[in-house]
């Protein structure tokens, strides 16, 4: 079946199933499955797995109320379960509601709209249609809340926030919004209609859909967001203060011993507030300084290939990072000293000797200390050093834009996306954590190539790391007071999102004004605190 056999694979948001493990998923399970059963070989399948795996993506957040699953019955070890299951045309759609039976062997959907849109409403409506016994474990009521409900709980203190989202009946964005939250505490989402009267005159709401905020504290205000779209609300919800992602005792996605090993201990420093619309200096001084002493720390001495990545790796950050200063002096004598030795292997005590300016040239000089103050995380082992590493790598990025000269008589500039070039060739030979460096590579194989220019060098890897978000939400190195998102998020950059036909769509033009700005010099800041 060659390539077409591969229409799905594990990277994907959701469920692959076969013959084994078809039934004993779908049935008594505590969420209810929509399955997609179609054949390797049929033209039209092959055309529609974009669309699935966007809705996949979509609803991944549902996916303890509702999972995505897809089955493919060209598969010979799947002939007979396909038979078993009444398929005949590709592709058929099926759910199953939670707690079905063995014996069920799914409702067909017969909809000709197989648009992420029509779907996904279809999810909520299969959600809704569970008797009250059968719903799904993790499954909040869909229905809208009567003013009787909604009420008395203004001026009520509580441990969480409660949002109420007030809206048209026949709108989808309330038991939406309520399923985007459902991984999330901290909050609880309600449904409210626009038709309730004695609601709209308590809460003096006129324009619909708009979100109604209960605080912990007892008070009460309007969220307040740019534009009345899905995305909008449950972005600004998830940020509160206090929301947190939940982590579910069996959850999947991994936070490898590498990873946490990677993010080097945090140090004993008080929490610092620090403001998310900035890039902090403290942050990549930090990276560079994990990055020359530990991370190259495990290389006892650097030769041929090795070597020159790592020559190109220095030569880039002295000629592109931003600012000048005490780094860049360093980063050039480190360059200078590299370049100017005719060895073929340089012993990493010698690099370290001058990272640790024994030579005493003045102005040279690197924190030996991690001081995250943007990329602190909540625990041991959250964020620190690859966040500082993204962060570096989107900042030099923006930085050849604004300088596009820098590198002329490097040797990197006949390379069409030098920066990404060397960041990939840095990931794959040094990057400590193995896994990451893996997808990184697959990543790069796959596309890295085709990028032609300085712009689609900045975008491809802001799309690359928003892919890297999206496999990770969720998972074990996935922050609770950071929770990993598509970035930048609607409150940081109302202009870079979109809807289309019911799905969220980047605006990339206001994405590349966004990424220039916000990983520009300008907006670097030198301080460890707001
Ligand atoms: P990060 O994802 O590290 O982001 C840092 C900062 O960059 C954010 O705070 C935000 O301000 C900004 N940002 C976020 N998204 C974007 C974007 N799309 N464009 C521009 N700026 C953005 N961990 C794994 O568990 N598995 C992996 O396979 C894996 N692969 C990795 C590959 C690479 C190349 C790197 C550098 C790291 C990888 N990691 C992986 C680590 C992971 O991506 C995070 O860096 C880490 O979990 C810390 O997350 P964070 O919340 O600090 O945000």
């Amino acid at each position: 079946l060659g390539a077409a056999a591969r229409l799905y694979t594990e990277e994907d948001p959701l469920v692959i199933l076969s013959s084994g493990n078809l039934t004993p998923t779908v049935s008594n399970s505590s969420s209810a499955w929509l399955v997609q059963f179609y054949s390797s070989w049929c033209g039209h399948c092959i055309q529609y797995s974009s669309t699935w795996k966007t809705l996949a993506q979509d609803v991944k957040d549902w996916q303890r109320a509702i999972s995505v699953a897809v089955l493919d019955c060209a598969q010979e070890e799947n002939f007979d379960i396909c038979k078993d299951y009444g398929i005949k045309f590709y592709p058929t759609f099926k759910y199953f509601r939670a707690h079905s039976p063995q014996t069920d062997k799914g409702t067909t959907y017969r909809g000709a709209d197989r648009e992420v849109q029509s779907v996904r409403r279809l999810m909520v409506n299969i959600l809704q249609n569970h008797t009250r016994p059968d719903r799904p474990d993790n499954c909040p009521p869909l229905e809208a809340h009567s003013s009787a409900d909604l009420l008395p709980l203004l001026g009520q203190r509580s441990n969480h926030y409660t949002a109420i989202v007030i809206e048209d009946p026949d709108s989808y964005i309330g038991r939406e919004v309520i399923l985007d939250l459902l991984q999330f505490s901290g909050v609880e989402v309600r449904r409210g209609l626009s038709s309730d009267r004695p609601l709209l005159d308590a809460l003096k709401i006129t324009v619909f859909p708009s979100v109604y905020l209960l605080h912990p504290n007892g008070s009460q205000t309007r969220l307040h967001v740019e534009k009345r779209l899905r995305c909008f609300f449950s972005s600004s919800l998830r940020l509160l203060p206090g929301v947190q992602r939940r982590h579910w005792s069996d959850s999947s996605g991994f936070r490898t011993s590498q990873m946490v090993a990677l993010t080097p201990k945090q140090s004993n420093n008080p929490w610092r507030d620090f403001d998310r619309s900035k890039v902090y200096t403290a942050d990549l001084e930090s990276g560079l300084h994990y990055l020359l002493r530990v991370e190259l720390a495990t290389h006892s001495s650097l030769e041929g290939e090795e070597l020159k990545i790592f020559k190109d790796f220095v030569t880039l950050v002295t000629k592109l990072y931003p600012g000048g200063g005490s780094v860049v002096k360093l980063m050039e004598t480190l360059s200078d000293w590299l370049l100017s030795l005719p060895l073929q292997r340089i012993p990493y005590q010698a690099i370290l000797d001058l990272v640790d300016n024994k030579m005493r040239i003045s102005g040279v000089f690197l924190g030996a200390e991690l001081r995250w103050v943007g990329c602190q995380g909540s625990g041991a082992g959250l964020r620190g050093y690859p966040c500082s590493l993204w962060t570096l790598f989107h900042v030099l990025t923006v930085q050849h834009e604004t300088r596009p000269m820098a590198l002329d008589n490097t040797g990197l500039e006949a390379e069409a996306a030098p920066v990404l070039q060397v960041m990939r060739r840095y990931i794959r030979t040094f990057f400590g954590c193995e896994e990451c460096g893996r997808h990184f590579e697959h990543a790069a194989a796959a596309s890295m190539d085709r990028v032609q220019n300085r712009e689609q060098q900045i975008l491809w890897l802001w799309n690359q790391h928003n892919m890297v978000n999206y496999r990770l939400a969720g998972s074990l190195s996935d922050d609770p007071l950071f929770p990993k998102a598509p970035w930048p998020s609607p409150a940081l950059c109302a202009s870079c999102h979109e809807e289309k036909d019911g799905v969220h769509v980047w605006n990339q033009d206001n994405v590349f004004r966004f990424l220039l700005h916000h990983y520009a010099a300008s907006n670097l800041s030198p301080y460890h605190s707001l």
